[in-house]
Order: C-alpha cells, then sequence, then structure tokens
C-alpha cells in the first residue's frame, strides 16, 4: 500500500488550495449520545488547524435528532433546516438512541431528521472511505493474511433515488384480508450520470480503476444502470478501467477480497448494505467518515455536503468519554477537502490521525487489550501530531 493511503480520496481530486482562504461558514448538528463528545472534539482538532493556517472559522451548533426533539418538538427544527441553509456546509454528528425508540418510526430522529436533510439539500453522492490501516489490520474480522496491508477503497453510493424514495410506497388490505406492501425502485438516467461524474472523479485521483455494482440480471433499473455506466464512460472517461458486479457477488468479493476493489460505485439500496459491510470489515465504526455531496453549489462554488461519522449514537458507550473521535475529525478532514476546497489541510489532519493511532494512541475500540485512552486524549494525541 502506498503511502498516501491515509488520503482516502487522493491528491488534487478536487479543488486546489485557494487564495485568500475562505471564512468556513457551516452548522454545527451534533446530535444525540456520543454524537456532542465526539463532535467536542473534532472542532478541537480544526480549531487547532484553523489557528496554525490562519483560517476564519464561523460555525453555529444546532439541535438535530432525539436533541431536536426534546428542545423543538421535531427532529429536524425548522431553525435547525433554516442554518443549514444559510452555511456552506453541515458538520453532522449522529442522532437516535433507545430514548427515542418508542416514537412512530415516521418521527424517529433518523427518518425524521437525516432523510429529509438529504431530500432538502438532493444529496446525491454518498462518498465513504473504507480505510483500515496496517497497523490496525488485528481490528478487522478478516484474516489478517488477506488483507497484509490493510484495507483501502473508496465506496460511492447513489444517496437519493432508488426504492428509499421511490413512489408509489403503500400498505393496503386487500379485498381477501390480506395486507400488502408496496415499495417502488425508480432511476433516470440523469441520476445515474450525475452519481457516475463523482465516481469517475474519484477514481481518477486514485487508481484509475472503477467497478459498478448493479443487479442488471433482474432488476429494469439495473439494467439502465449498467448501459448508462457503459456508456458514459465509454465516452466520457475512456482512460478507466471498468467493471461491472452483481451486487451479490460484490457481497461476497468484498468479504474474501476487499482489494480487489478500488473505487465502486452503486444504486442506493445496494449501497447501504455493501458500505456497512465494508465498514465491518474494516473494524471500528469508531474510524470511518463519510460525506455527502449534494447537487447544489456552496458560496464558494464548491459542492454543498454533509460530513458524519459512518458509526451511530453508541448509547452503550455514551457519556463515558471513552468514544473514539477519529471519525468526526476524519470527517471535518472531507469537509475541509470537498466544500472549502482546502486539500492539503484535509491532508494534514488525515496524516495527524493516521500519526496518532499508528504511534499506538488508541481509544478501546482499537486498543485490543493495550491500554487505551479516552476521547479527549485521542483528540490530543491527533493535535500533537499536527
Ligand atoms: P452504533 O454505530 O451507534 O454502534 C454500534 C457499535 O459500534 C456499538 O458497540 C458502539 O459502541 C460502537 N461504536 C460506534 N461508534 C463508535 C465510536 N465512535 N467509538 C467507539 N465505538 C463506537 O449503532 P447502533 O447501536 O445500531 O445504533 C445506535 C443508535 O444510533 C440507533 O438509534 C441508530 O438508529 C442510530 N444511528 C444513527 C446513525 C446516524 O445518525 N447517521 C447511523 C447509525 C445508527
Amino acid at each position: 500500500m502506498e503511502d498516501n493511503a491515509c488520503l482516502p480520496l487522493g491528491p488534487a481530486a478536487w479543488q486546489p488550495v485557494r487564495f485568500p482562504m475562505p471564512t468556513l461558514k457551516f452548522a454545527v448538528l451534533a446530535g444525540d449520545y456520543i454524537g456532542p463528545e465526539v463532535m467536542t472534539e473534532a472542532l478541537r482538532v480544526l480549531e487547532h488547524v484553523a489557528q496554525q493556517e490562519n483560517l476564519t472559522l464561523s460555525y453555529t451548533k444546532a439541535d438535530v435528532g432525539g436533541a431536536g426533539i426534546d428542545n423543538h418538538g421535531k427532529a429536524l427544527p425548522d431553525s435547525t433546516l433554516k442554518l443549514c441553509e444559510q452555511s456552506d456546509a453541515i458538520l453532522f454528528g449522529s442522532v437516535g438512541g433507545p430514548k427515542w425508540e418508542k416514537l412512530p418510526p415516521k418521527e424517529q430522529p433518523e427518518r425524521a431528521a437525516l432523510l429529509p436533510l438529504r431530500k432538502h439539500f438532493t444529496l446525491f453522492a454518498n462518498i465513504r472511505p473504507g480505510l483500515l490501516y496496517r497497523e490496525l489490520t488485528d481490528a478487522s474480522p478478516l484474516k489478517t493474511e488477506r488483507i497484509p496491508d490493510g484495507i483501502d477503497i473508496v465506496c460511492i453510493r447513489e444517496l437519493t433515488g432508488g426504492v428509499y424514495f421511490g413512489l408509489p410506497k403503500t400498505t393496503t388490505t386487500l379485498a381477501d384480508g390480506d395486507v400488502q406492501s408496496i415499495d417502488t425502485m425508480v432511476y433516470k438516467k440523469s441520476e445515474i450520470e450525475r452519481i457516475l461524474q463523482v465516481a469517475i472523479t474519484t477514481a481518477r485521483a486514485r487508481k484509475k480503476k472503477l467497478c459498478s455494482v448493479d443487479k442488471a440480471n433482474v432488476l429494469e433499473t439495473s439494467v439502465l444502470w449498467r448501459k448508462t455506466v457503459t456508456e458514459y464512460c465509454a465516452k466520457h472517461a475512456p482512460d478507466l478501467a471498468l467493471s461491472h458486479m452483481y451486487v451479490d457477488n460484490a457481497a461476497m468479493q468484498l468479504a474474501r477480497d476487499p482489494n480487489q476493489f478500488d473505487v465502486f460505485v452503486t444504486e442506493n439500496m445496494f449501497g447501504d448494505i455493501l458500505s456497512d459491510e465494508m465498514a465491518v470489515i474494516c473494524g471500528s465504526l469508531g474510524m470511518l467518515s463519510s460525506a455527502s455531496l449534494g447537487a447544489g453549489k456552496n458560496s464558494l462554488g464548491l459542492p454543498f455536503g454533509l460530513y458524519e461519522p459512518a458509526g451511530g449514537t453508541a448509547p452503550d458507550i455514551a457519556g463515558k468519554g471513552i468514544a473514539n473521535p477519529c471519525a468526526q475529525i476524519l470527517s471535518v478532514a472531507l469537509m475541509l477537502r470537498f466544500s472549502f476546497g482546502l486539500d492539503a489541510i484535509a491532508k494534514r489532519i488525515e496524516t495527524a490521525v493516521r500519526s496518532a493511532v499508528t504511534g499506538g494512541t488508541r481509544t478501546g475500540d482499537i486498543a485490543f487489550g493495550k491500554p487505551s485512552v479516552g476521547t479527549r486524549a485521542m483528540a490530543d494525541a491527533i493535535i500533537a501530531n499536527l
């Protein structure tokens, strides 16, 4: 694995550093349980970097998820949505937990906050790096001999189409008394081309290898997906090595030999499942970040995006000061890269996280019997490496 394995999207994939440095105007939605704990540390790291790099930060915190329900009566309060609309990016923690589990499904924090945010800002491209450092291969349930150098792949998931949003979506009682539910899977060619552009940019910045995952042997939407990907890449990205794989095979291949992929692109539901499998083989959820990019541009002319850790609110460890803040800190790096064009500074953060962890400072989820540190000390070690 190359030295730059901590740079999941490779160098110069997006906008280079711009002068003068922009003001970083973003909304901070920490959410519930460990959300605020790891967010505090991520902001501390960012404040430190901002001071070193002469960046001006202008961020505002707002309630979301369970905190939104408790303080404003709904998971995505109007004031929070307005703040996001006035920002150039959203730094998100995670939402939900036992306190709100008895609410009707439509009012649950995740469904009533995250899905509307994705829809409202047309956050159609979910970029999820699957990165496991060589030094942390013990964290993976895969045998070390299968991943001697760790894992370094990227999942690009379409996030606003497919069966999660397609209509009709109904449950009805039939004439014979049976009950029937319908979900509808819909994709337009333009939606496929849009996510493909993100996948192509990402693949070009890495090994120029792109795998498109579908179920074209069964689903109409997948037939269109495969045809569109084949034609679009032939015309616009002949420099990439393009392959296609059925989703059931992709699930198996990820567990067998994950590094055979470099970048893979897929539709919403397949991406949901495969990206979670990817998170498992990469060890702790506490290490994995993600970016969801919007169709719209922010005031800097760069993609508006929502940046969040791959994991949830971890109620089992909340309040103990032991959550791993790395995923949230790496989400800050993704925000700097995509929404603020600060690739070099993003790399500095990614390198500092890697150095701190491989240097031996580890939270409990990645310690494997060795001495572990708490959330704050982990962030301190990252700051020391900046
Ligand atoms: P989870 O990701 O919160 O936790 C799964 C396991 O991973 C737990 O053992 C937890 O301790 C561990 N873990 C997760 N993040 C960690 C970190 N930073 N450091 C150390 N360990 C960490 O998943 P869950 O338990 O299924 O869900 C808990 C709640 O989070 C649920 O209400 C769920 O709906 C919500 N959730 C929210 C999001 C989101 O906001 N995007 C995503 C997933 C789950």
